[in-house]
């Protein structure tokens, strides 16, 4: 059974057919799934899908993309979702330098704010990280995030990065771009952290996997991510589903 951490089935592109997803999604193995929320719109249907379903749940947080839009009242809002039942972490939150609607200072601010809130309230935090390794690292320093500990998401940087998460009590989730043909960093992560500290996730509809890289991603899709790991880790396919599924209930605190 696997444990897909990181899915946006509250996205537009699941409107006609949400819930055929998710049914494919169990055939193919994959029971468990936490639903990411990241602003006004997605929040409440994350928790709209977490409580319609079993064994899924909801994360909630604010996207850095559109930090600039967030207000106190949304902080607040999110401080009240933290305590719903099917709420297992916050975020996502971090840094994203590839586009620029919301300034660095503006992002780093409100990333601080998501921090202290988790801590806050105890909750593991989801970081989304692109093109901003540094930053986020120096900021999970100085917010001492290791007393909640969290999820590097789709992590796609150097193994030395990842490294320095897992000393800081994080998780390093592995998505898609693990079985891109050109990608050479998640693969050489995916061989040198040890497979106690790894997590699977599809990111739908994002960043299909090989072969449908390009398409709609879906939650079905993640079995190819821990094929994958299998393969670079010379484990077996059971030994990678039963070891990442079992880290994410003890990450999201699950009794399964
Ligand atoms: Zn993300
Ligand atoms: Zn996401």
């Amino acid at each position: 059974m696997l444990f897909d951490t990181h899915v946006h089935l509250n996205a537009d592109q699941f409107n006609e057919d949400r819930e055929e997803t998710i049914a494919r999604a169990r055939e193919a193995g994959v029971q468990y799934m936490t639903v990411v929320g990241f602003d006004r719109k997605t929040i409440p249907l994350a928790i709209q899908i977490a409580e319609d379903y079993d064994h899924m749940y909801a994360a909630v947080g604010w996207h850095p993309v559109d930090a600039i839009d967030m207000t106190e009242e949304d902080l607040q809002w999110i401080e009240e979702l933290s305590s719903h039942p099917k709420v297992v972490a916050i975020g996502e939150m971090g840094l994203d330098y590839h586009w620029d609607k919301s300034p660095a200072d503006v992002q780093k601010e409100v990333f601080r704010k998501q921090i202290r809130l988790a801590k806050k309230v105890k909750m593991p935090i989801i970081i989304h990280n692109r093109e901003a390794t540094d930053d986020i690292v120096e900021i999970l320093k100085e917010e001492n995030a290791a007393e909640v500990g969290g999820i590097m998401h789709c992590y796609s940087g150097p193994v030395e990065t990842a490294k320095e998460c897992v000393d800081m009590n994080f998780m390093i989730s592995l998505g898609g771009p693990v079985t891109f043909k050109n990608a050479k960093l998640p693969k050489e992560v995916a061989k040198a952290i040890d497979l106690e500290h790894l997590l699977v996730e599809t990111d739908c509809p994002f960043l299909a996997p090989h072969p449908n890289r390009g398409k709609r991603n879906e939650p079905a899709y993640v079995k190819l991510v821990a094929e994958q790991i299998a393969e670079l880790k010379g484990l077996t396919y059971e030994e990678v589903t039963q070891r990442t599924t079992e880290n994410a209930f003890k990450f999201f605190r699950i009794n399964s």
